[in-house]
């Protein structure tokens, strides 16, 4: 099946693969992990996660180095913040060891879907839990059910990487409450930012940008990535209890610390944006995606925009954050040294 696949146009979708890892929470215990070939799920129609929304999940890689050896990044990062999500939904937390665990069976499992060193792409891990209490009261899901899924991906676009997008502010949709969820990995802030993401798009924009929900002054981060910009020799990216803390964005402050750049995490007003020299969307799926321009709107459903920012960089990748990505992407990839032992190797 795996030798059919075109590694150099995989792009970012669902295809089927040979295994998932599964394991039930019940009474407090989760279950032996087990591997299976059936994809579908069968869950009574009560099941918690289809009435209030039960579910989290993350997303990190695998790659297939120059060297031949099989690195998960970062995987002990996620395994926490998944924890965190699980408690905040008062749903079964899975131990990080497990996670790891399961997350490195899912690969060994479909090993042969693992894009092989050279053509940009790599193993999608897709880990989700979801409440799976029959019920109708509301109350928090007792029984949940860990999935470990994968997926070899390449670029997120399917066009070549780096490629820079246009982006639109949404002032009058937010995906997050300023004490809600934003900062967890929890499927219902893509319920609520699918409908403005949708008619982002359909206004030919390629990202969709959200303010601070309490204030709309500041800036968050985009609809399922962060924002960092480069000004000079720093790397600036938003403060707010309402971001999804990214684990790449951490990971590339880190590099830009390691490549001698200060980094600025504090509030970022939306006028700065015309300060800046670079400005990147960055996540799991991509590492970074530029940012060529930016519109200002009142309302996401006008016409015209208030306000337009042409970032400097214009059709090319800001020339730092090129340099930051080219590191990780090394790191990644077995070329660079991993000083940070951030890589877990598959044996
Ligand atoms: C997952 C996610 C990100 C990116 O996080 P990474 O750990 O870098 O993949 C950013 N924003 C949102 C809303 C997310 O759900």
């Amino acid at each position: 099946m795996a030798a059919e696949l075109d590694w150099s146009s995989l792009g970012f979708h669902f295809r089927p693969t040979n295994k998932i890892v599964v394991s039930y929470y019940k009474e407090g215990q989760w279950s032996a992990p087990v591997t299976t070939s059936d994809f579908t799920v069968a869950l009574n129609c009560f099941a918690n996660v289809f009435h209030y929304g039960s579910a989290c999940f993350e997303g990190l890689k695998a790659f297939r180095g120059k060297d031949g050896k099989v690195r998960l990044f970062r995987p002990d990062e996620n395994a926490k913040r998944l924890k965190s999500s699980a408690e905040r939904l008062g749903i079964g937390a899975v131990p990080e060891q497990m996670f790891t665990q399961m997350c490195l069976t899912a690969v060994k499992e479909n090993i042969d879907f693992l894009p092989p060193y050279g053509y940009n792409a790599s193993m999608y891990i897709r880990p989700v839990i979801i409440g799976t209490t029959p019920g109708i009261g509301v109350s928090s899901s007792a029984e949940a059910m860990f999935i470990v899924m994968v997926a070899p991906v390449g670029t997120y676009s399917g066009k070549k990487s780096l490629t820079p997008l246009t982006a639109t502010v949404a002032r009058n949709y937010d995906r997050a409450a300023p004490n809600g969820t934003g900062r967890f990995k929890v499927a219902a802030n893509y319920a609520i930012s699918l409908f403005p993401y949708n008619m982002a798009h359909s206004q030919g924009y390629g990202e969709l940008l959200f303010l601070d929900p309490a204030t709309h002054t500041y800036i968050d981060e985009f609809g399922s990535s962060n924002f960092l910009a480069i000004q000079g020799n720093k790397y600036v990216t938003p403060l707010s209890d309402s971001i999804l803390p990214s684990i790449t964005n951490k990971s590339l402050q880190q590099v830009a610390l390691d490549l001698g750049l200060t980094v600025e995490k504090r509030k970022i007003a939306l006028e700065e944006v015309a300060d800046f020299d670079e400005i990147n969307a960055c996540g799991t799926a991509v590492v970074i995606t530029p940012i060529k321009s930016i519109d200002d709107k009142a309302r996401l459903e006008d016409a015209a925009p208030v306000k337009t920012y042409n970032m400097p960089s214009g059709e090319e990748v800001g020339k730092t954050s090129k340099k930051i990505y080219d590191r990780i992407r090394g790191i990644q990839d077995g070329i660079e040294e991993d000083i940070h032992n951030w890589c877990v190797f598959l044996d």
